[in-house]
């Protein structure tokens, strides 16, 4: 079989890829996808309670990149959503990321923002040559709230001690000396009206794509040919696993439904501290779904499973480094998303990477 554009996974990455070359192109294109559905990870469906969860994992799309939010809005409209986290700490409910109120709370202070920075400084521990997650956490929030905050919840969620992680993971905390307890600070943050299932649906509905489900890529290789294939799997998979297999984190999605409207007090509660859950979501709250129960998501990080997360560590990245080697050489693949680029990418970061790589290798080249 011959199809000019092949594209391996319908997540975010490969479905952009495949709306721009059949619609901007009016090229036909297959997608090859190993699971029974479109979305990749973003797949959201039903439960047997009728209640609409995120299959894996809570997502919720935020961006300041207006080109992202403008292509994806001509697929679906928004719920307008802020996003607010509450950790469970020494008995509190305390605001995440870490504002002006998570500080008051968790030390029964009453201090206004500037009070606040003053705290913070004399609580943050000078470190020279800033290497880890464990030093980034300690010279901005001190000793005290890394372990309140940080510590296990890193080591629950990778395994590991935070002082073997690289700086990247807490890096990506904020902490804002203001009283903005959203979770995120974006401009546009919502959740799709009608889910992520239907907006995947809306991206594909041109005649030009052809979609095959259930099927692995590794399996029907050889009667595929092509131009061009745009690779959204596992790149050691791709080459099988030559270099060794990459690691990921995965993680154990338990979802549990109660007879009850509300079960918790904000949409995303963590447990840093106790509990071997990190988090859990209550789904209703993201999607503002009106329903007599609820159901909440329990999430079990674990070594085994669905790969969700690289590991960022030295090791992994220079692992990596030997798989990018091989893809430089390949002149008909391009390697796209966080899977085959081994990065964890956010939902508007994929889509932007996806919009950029189809305007500089594909569109360029006709
Ligand atoms: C738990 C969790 C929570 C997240 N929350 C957020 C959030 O709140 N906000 C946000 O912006 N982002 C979030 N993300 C990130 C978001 O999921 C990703 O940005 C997005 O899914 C990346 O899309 P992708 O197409 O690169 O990968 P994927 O969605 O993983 O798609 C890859 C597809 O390729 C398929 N595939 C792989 N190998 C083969 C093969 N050999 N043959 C056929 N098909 C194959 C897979 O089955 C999959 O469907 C979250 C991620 C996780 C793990």
């Amino acid at each position: 079989m011959f199809y000019k554009y092949v594209i391996v996974g319908a997540g975010l990455a490969g479905l952009t890829m495949a709306e721009r070359i059949a619609n901007e192109l009016n090229e036909k294109v297959l997608i090859i996808e190993k699971r029974n559905h479109i979305g990749g990870n973003v797949y959201d469906s039903y439960n047997e309670d009728g209640i609409l969860i995120h299959n894996y994992g809570p997502h919720i799309f935020h961006t300041n990149d207006q080109g992202v939010y403008d292509y994806l809005s001509k697929f679906t409209k928004w719920n307008d959503f802020w996003h607010r986290v509450l950790s469970y700490v020494d008995g509190n409910l305390v605001p995440m990321p870490i504002t002006v109120e998570t500080i008051n709370k968790l030390y029964n202070l009453n201090l206004d923002c500037s009070e606040v920075e003053d705290f913070l400084k004399k609580q943050a521990v000078e470190i020279a040559d800033i290497k880890t997650s464990k030093d980034v956490a300690l010279s901005k929030v001190g000793k005290d709230i890394y372990e309140k905050i940080f510590e296990s919840y890193t080591r629950k969620q990778w395994g590991i001690d935070p002082s073997e992680l690289d700086t990247s993971v807490i890096s990506r905390i904020p902490i804002r000396l203001n009283r903005d307890t959203r979770y995120f600070a974006d401009r546009y943050q919502g959740m799709p009206a009608h889910g992520y299932a239907k907006l995947c649906e809306n991206m594909v509905t041109n005649k030009n794509i052809k979609i095959m489900l259930n099927t692995d890529y590794q399996e029907i290789m050889k009667d595929i040919t092509y131009d061009t294939l745009i690779y959204t799997g596992s790149t050691d998979e791709y080459y099988q696993y030559k270099h060794g297999r990459l690691s990921y984190r995965s993680v154990n999605f338990i979802f549990e439904t109660y007879d009850t409207e509300k079960f918790q007090e904000a949409p995303v509660v963590n447990y840093p501290n106790d509990y071997d859950y990190t988090r859990i979501t209550e789904y209703k709250q993201l999607t503002w779904q009106q329903h007599k129960k609820t159901t909440i998501g329990k999430e079990f990080p674990c070594a085994e499973g669905e790969p969700y997360y690289p590991f960022p560590t030295k090791d992994c990245k220079a692992q990596f480094a030997l798989y990018e080697e091989e893809m430089k050489k390949e002149e008909k693949v391009i390697f796209l998303g966080r899977l085959a680029e081994y990065r964890y990418y956010n939902m508007d970061a994929v889509v932007r990477r996806a919009l950029d790589t189809f305007n500089q290798m594909i569109n360029v080249n006709r």
